[in-house]
């Protein structure tokens, strides 16, 4: 085994930024609400600041890696670990199936969090908790309430599927090399099967409202606008007037059903 901070410089372009605070990681790992002897997957283990203390649990490790390089050196280091060379954002989440009570972990690339924690939040049946650290601004938009500033689709499309929190903010001088801005611990608690299976009518209304998030409802949707939304406003006692983010995600995805009718 070498040293993998001699032998691999960080790729900009797959957003490496190592976690060089061993303290840190401890909190991280001991974020993560699972038993200890439950499987967990780590999205992005890197030099393994992580992998290294999620090991030493009883449970199954896995952990999914898109750099060659350090996949090579991953399976080297940690001969007991199920080492993965994949893509996130590219991944069959579906398989993990196989794996009840899964929880995932992951210090996400900068550039891809979003998108990646978008699509995985409404494959997640069946997943204990994910716990990821993001850009701080993303940690605040993925668990903002209704209502406030940072709310916006992709804080209702993650409270659809899964109880977000926002558990601790994390300092640049933490990793190798810096970020410029700080990063945050975000934990979700997927929820029960949801009972509703309209995913892409709820993706297209929400990025059809949020992309117009200053106009006001009864303007965005006036091209649908007739007696099932007056009627839907009426008893959700929304008044066209409103502007998006003022929607719960409930709301949200009930005037979603009605638009796809
Ligand atoms: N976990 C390590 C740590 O905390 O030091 C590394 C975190 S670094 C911010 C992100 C890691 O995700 C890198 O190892 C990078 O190669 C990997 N990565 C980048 N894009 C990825 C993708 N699409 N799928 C899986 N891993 C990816």
């Amino acid at each position: 085994m070498h040293n993998a901070e001699k032998f691999y410089a960080p790729k900009r372009s797959l957003g490496q930024n190592f976690l060089c605070d061993p303290q840190i990681c401890q909190r991280i790992v001991a974020a993560i609400p699972a038993a200890p002897d439950a499987p967990i997957l780590e999205i992005g283990p890197g030099r393994g600041a992580l992998t290294r203390i999620l090991h030493n649990r009883p449970g199954a490790l896995f952990v999914l890696e898109k750099d060659k390089e350090l996949v090579r050196w991953l399976r080297s280091c940690f001969p007991r670990v199920g080492v993965i060379l994949g893509d996130g954002l590219r991944f069959c989440w579906e398989q993990t199936a196989a794996m009840p009570g899964l929880s995932l972990v992951g210090n996400l690339p900068y550039n891809v969090a979003s998108p990646m924690i978008w699509d995985m939040v409404c494959r997640c049946r069946g997943w204990q908790s994910m716990v990821f650290m993001v850009q701080k601004e993303v940690g605040l938009r993925l668990t903002a309430p209704a209502g406030s500033r940072a709310y916006g689709a992709l804080s209702a499309w993650v409270a659809s599927f899964a109880t977000p929190s926002y558990l601790f903010t994390v300092p640049p001088h933490v990793f190798r090399p810096q970020p410029k801005v700080d990063s945050a611990i975000v934990c979700f608690r997927p929820h029960p099967a949801p009972a509703w299976n309209e995913q892409q009518e709820l993706a297209q209304l929400l990025k059809r409202l949020f992309q117009q998030r200053r106009k006001q409802l009864g303007t965005i949707l006036k091209a649908d606008w007739g007696d099932a939304l007056r009627l839907w406003c009426a008893e959700h006692d929304v008044d066209r007037t409103v502007r998006p983010e003022m929607l719960n995600p409930e709301q949200l995805r009930s005037l979603s059903r009605v638009l796809s009718k």
